[in-house]
């Protein structure tokens, strides 16, 4: 008998359990009412209506308990409704709800910062600040960046993904659904070509070096490295596809950023805590950032998100120039002291491994016996396939679609991903039982075989 500690447990049962078809009546009545009141600019992957979730299931408005391997996006790492999170929130809630940290601060928010310098790469001095989603922490690196240096030009890459802000929707690469007709856009913005193994003309093996030598000469010859203040790029491409860039490709950015007085900004707002078998991915090839941008897995649910950096860097911004009503919310703090506790006793990052060395076996095996399967791909708990047709590299996104209303009517939350919307991509909680990540497995090669025979 051990009594290891296990984070995120459940009082719901861990089971798949279906008892009306997907979405169930009841959700597909909120889903009227919905239209009536939401416009359908805001859309919802799968709409069943969640009235409780925890562990690896989410339970619906019908009595359906459908298997969670979506986290929100990556963000119920430590599992949702976390019980040491819920407790942390609902105790300081009872306590004071908001001062505003710019107006009269609290014990929380530093502690979240000086966690955050700790654990972020690279043991040089650091300072953050906090603020409430992913795209206002890229929003304020890039605004740090641009001030620290005196230059105006970011740098970014095909497939990146950063947001929906002027500015953010501006860094990322895809028009549909993120861009088209927001625009203008917001200026001095380049993008340059990412390392993609499976899709580089070349081959995966050179892909890293030659990528980066693309990238750099494109940098040199059409910005001039002078006027470039930071180069944002995601370690791993989260909306994109769950690309990894190829070996080789990060280290040679950070060599040339160093070498030219450019920031180099990580966005690990999806790659972050725990999700990827490191606490963060660019911990992978060694990569020290000057700044880091991190959010969803931050709090277990709680809006947080925050950019840390160089204490030189960070520094520099004068007083009031950085800062928002809500950034840094006591409760959202809570749930990240909470969530940051729970990582390290539920020893999540070796969870999320475990979980990578379940699924990757499985996942391959599938690709052997379904030549639609074009790369299986990904680290730790941040897996994807790219589904092709067959013989060809020929994105398939409406084969992908198939298999994501198969695996949902099974009672299985997938989601996709990818510039050409041909990703599966699974963010299972790092709580999740492991009977639960087998059965989800058993309903992907399920709607695999039913959906690939003519
Ligand atoms: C989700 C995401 C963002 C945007 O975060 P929001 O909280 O939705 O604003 C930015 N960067 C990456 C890499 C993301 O995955």
């Amino acid at each position: 008998m051990t009594s290891e500690y296990t984070a995120g447990v459940s009082e719901l049962p861990q089971e798949r359990r279906l008892v009306t078809e997907i979405p169930g009546p009841r959700s597909r009545e909120l889903q009227q009412r919905r239209v009536g009141a939401v416009p359908p600019g805001v859309g919802s992957t799968l709409p069943v209506y969640v009235t409780d979730a925890g562990g690896g299931v989410l339970v619906d408005v019908d009595g359906n308990s459908l298997i969670d391997f979506g986290s929100g996006i990556a963000v119920t790492n430590v599992g949702n409704a976390n019980p040491r999170v819920a407790g942390r929130v609902r105790e300081q809630a009872g306590r004071f709800t908001h001062t505003c940290f710019m107006v009269t601060p609290y014990e929380s928010y530093v502690a979240v910062c000086e966690a955050l310098n700790r654990l972020t790469p690279g043991d040089h001095d650091k300072r953050s600040i906090l603020v409430n989603s992913g795209a206002e922490a890229v929003e304020n690196a890039v605004k740090i960046a641009r001030y620290a240096t005196g230059r105006p030009a970011v740098v970014v890459f095909d497939h990146g993904y950063h947001g929906r802000t002027l500015l953010t929707m501006t860094l990322t690469a895809k028009n549909m659904p993120y861009k088209h007709r927001f625009g203008p856009y917001a200026p001095e913005v380049y993008r340059m070509p990412l390392a993609y193994p499976y899709r580089w003309p070349t081959g995966p093996d050179n892909c890293g070096p030659e990528a980066a030598a693309q990238a750099i000469d494109q940098i040199t010859k059409q910005i001039g490295a002078d006027n470039v203040a930071a180069v944002v790029i995601e370690p791993i491409a989260g909306e994109g596809g769950f690309i990894e860039p190829a070996p080789g490709f990060l280290p040679a950015l950070a060599e040339f950023c160093r070498a030219n007085g450019i920031l180099l900004v990580a966005d690990e707002v999806q790659t972050g805590f725990a999700r990827t078998g490191d606490l963060f991915a660019c911990e992978h090839e060694g990569v020290v950032p000057d700044l880091v941008t991190t959010a969803k897995g931050i709090a277990g649910g709680l809006p947080l998100a925050a950019v840390t950096g160089r204490a030189d860097i960070m520094d520099k911004v004068h007083p009031g120039g950085l800062g928002g009503t809500y950034g840094g919310n006591p409760l959202a703090c809570e749930a990240a002291l909470a969530v940051l506790a729970e990582i390290e006793e539920g020893k999540l990052v070796e969870r999320a491994r475990r979980i990578g060395e379940i699924m990757l076996p499985r996942l391959r095996d599938l690709a052997a016996r379904h030549p639609q399967i074009g790369d299986v791909r990904g680290r730790g708990a941040m897996i994807a396939i790219e589904l092709v047709r067959p013989g060809t590299k020929d994105p398939d996104p409406d084969l992908t679609a198939r298999i994501v209303r198969h695996c949902h009517q099974s009672g299985l939350l997938v989601l996709t991903a990818g510039t050409y919307g041909n990703v599966l991509r699974f963010l299972p909680p790092l709580v999740i039982p492991e009977h639960l990540l087998n059965e989800g497995l058993d309903i992907l090669t399920e709607a695999l075989e039913a959906t690939t025979q003519s």
